[in-house]
């Protein structure tokens, strides 16, 4: 990735000087996702920070499958998320690591704590442990299981370990302090039995460790060294330090903080995303317009465009919402200086030349300022489509685009003059005859008489019949979707969706390929729709923001 010029960060900071004054060797860092969804926006921003520092310091960025729950968890989640982090330009280091290879060590673990007299086998039912915790202002309750004996409780963990206590009626937990101001330090569970089948390790196992349990003593068995989370997690972190220093854990990994990624307009939370997805509202966590990276995929965003909202967004400690403006930004930017151009007619009309019976190809530059992107063969024939809207009968000096009686440049063709127009017996135009002005291929017309502007066309010997979805507006209608306990299912805009069936692209988006982002000329950025069989083309985005504006 491109060195920036920007101010480095405080987590960048924080490398640096660890690897100056020796307290870091190598740079180790991991991204964890739990593979119970797919990655959203929200996990790009993770993703670019813990990816990005071990590339800018010479370091390794592990891929960890946090898989400690298994009734939500799959194996097409872990293939999604692969794929998502590939595709963002990222490479973890070596094979990705799941959290449940370390189920035995972690089992050995909260032995060597019981040995120790720091942790003990817990009945109290669900309620009464809330009840036993206390509150943010009164201290919690022992457990009356709390002292029991060492053996006691090495054989109740073995029995919950091979499925002979029922799911709910016991824990194992931490024997720590429950009247410690941090709640998460008041005895925290360590692991709760759960007789269900686990996407890895089958049914091997009867209990499972918490994320807390699990998550810093996966930290040190890989070495990682510097263990990166959002700011939620801030409080467990003297538990994350509790575990480290109080196992014989093979390194000392340090967990830091930094604030989500949170845009308006969108819901950054596997939860309400799945949510969306099983009651249907839209087409699968694909659908081009979730937030989720595999919908952003589809819907044509560029990787760069995502990795460079993550560099404008930067690394904080406050939390703070992100105007979707700046997404859209990042995209349209990238998108204007990298997306090849072609020509296709959403809403066509015929138009004829009169006086033209050749058969031509004509070059075209594939971008209007990046030569090394090549050009591309037009066909021009007799018949060509051009845009419904860019005709009319009649017009004021404002529009720009054919008028009986006027010209226009046909886009990277010729000069035309448009002489009649004809029509059905409702009144609607269905054709407009026009002539060539000869000698105006790259050139003025000799007579003098200019046109005022140019339209987009394709020839219609040669068209690929095609279909555009046009994306008119944001999945949510409201800024901050649920806020202040409002239901974000009720706040979902009602038609987001137009499309245009009969569109005519240039021959040779005939088998576009459906991981690159097109500018079509004068109407948006478009890409293939991967999930459809026939050639249909998702509207990424306009060409110039008009939230808020009327749609030309
Ligand atoms: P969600 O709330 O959407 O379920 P999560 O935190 O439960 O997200 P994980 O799979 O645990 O999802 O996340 C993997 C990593 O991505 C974690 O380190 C988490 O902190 C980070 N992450 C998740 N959401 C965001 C976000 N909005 N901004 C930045 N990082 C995030
Ligand atoms: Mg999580």
């Amino acid at each position: 990735m491109a060195v920036t010029e920007r101010p480095s960060h405080f987590l960048e900071n924080i490398v640096e000087s660890d690897l100056a004054e020796g307290r870091t060797d190598q740079l180790v860092t991991r991204f964890p996702p739990e593979p119970n969804g797919y990655l959203h926006i929200g996990h790009a921003k993770s993703i670019c920070l813990n990816f990005g520092l071990a590339e800018r310091f010479g370091g390794k960025c592990n891929l960890r499958f946090d898989d400690t729950n298994p009734e939500k968890e799959s194996d097409e989640f872990v293939a999604a998320i692969k794929k998502d982090i590939e595709w963002l330009g990222f490479e973890w280091a070596g094979e990705p690591h799941f959290a449940s290879d370390y189920f035995e060590q972690l089992y050995q673990w909260a032995q060597h704590l019981v040995k120790a007299g720091k942790a003990y086998v817990c009945e109290l039912s669900a309620d009464e442990a809330r009840e036993y915790r206390g509150t943010l202002t009164e201290p919690g309750k022992n457990s009356p299981w709390r002292d029991r004996s060492v053996e006691e409780n090495l054989q109740l963990l073995e029995k919950m370990r091979s499925g002979e206590v029922a799911e709910g009626k016991a824990t194992l937990r931490a024997k720590i302090d429950m009247a410690h101001g941090n709640m998460n330090m008041r005895d925290p569970v360590l692991y709760r039995i759960r007789h269900v089948t686990h996407h890895q390790q089958g049914d091997e196992w009867k209990i499972y460790p918490s994320y807390d349990f699990a998550h810093g003593q996966g930290d040190a068995i890989e070495g990682v060294t510097h263990s990166i989370c959002t700011l939620e997690f801030q409080d467990h972190r003297p538990l994350y330090d509790w575990f480290i220093e109080n196992l014989p854990v093979p390194a000392r990994p340090r967990q830091y903080e930094f604030a989500r990624l949170e845009l308006n307009y969108t819901v950054t939370s596997k939860r309400k995303l799945k949510q969306l997805v099983d009651s249907g509202v839209v087409d699968g966590w694909d659908d081009p317009r979730m937030p989720t990276i595999s919908g952003m995929r589809r819907r044509g965003y560029t990787p760069a465009a995502i990795r460079n909202l993550c560099e404008m967004v930067g690394i904080t400690k406050a939390n703070s919402v992100v105007d979707v403006g700046m997404l859209e930004y990042a995209l349209r930017d990238d998108l204007d200086k990298n997306a090849p151009r072609a020509m296709v007619v959403l809403n066509p009309l015929k138009l004829v030349l009169t006086n033209y019976d050749g058969n031509e190809s004509l070059r075209s530059p594939n971008h209007p300022v990046k030569e090394e992107m090549g050009e591309r063969q037009l066909s021009f024939s007799r018949e060509l489509w051009i845009e419904a809207e860019d005709f009319r009968e009649e017009a004021n000096k404002k529009y720009k685009r054919l008028v009986l009686g006027k010209r226009v440049r046909l886009r990277n063709a010729y000069v035309i003059e448009a002489e009649s127009l004809e029509k059905d017996d409702q009144g609607n135009i269905t054709q407009v005859n026009a002539r060539v002005i000869a000698g105006t291929l790259g050139e003025n017309p000799e007579d003098g008489i200019k046109p005022k502007g140019v339209i987009h066309w394709v020839d219609a010997a040669t068209a690929a019949d095609c279909e555009a979805k046009l994306y008119e507006d944001r999945l949510f209608s409201v800024e901050a979707p649920g806020a202040g306990g409002s239901d974000f299912m009720q706040q979902l805009n009602p038609v987001t969706c137009t499309s245009l069936q009969g569109a005519k692209a240039e021959a040779s988006l005939a088998n576009a390929a459906s991981d690159v982002t097109w500018q079509f000329e004068r109407t948006g950025y478009f890409t293939r729709d991967s999930a459809s069989p026939g050639l249909v083309f998702n509207r990424t985005i306009g060409l110039r923001d008009t939230q808020g504006k009327s749609q030309a």
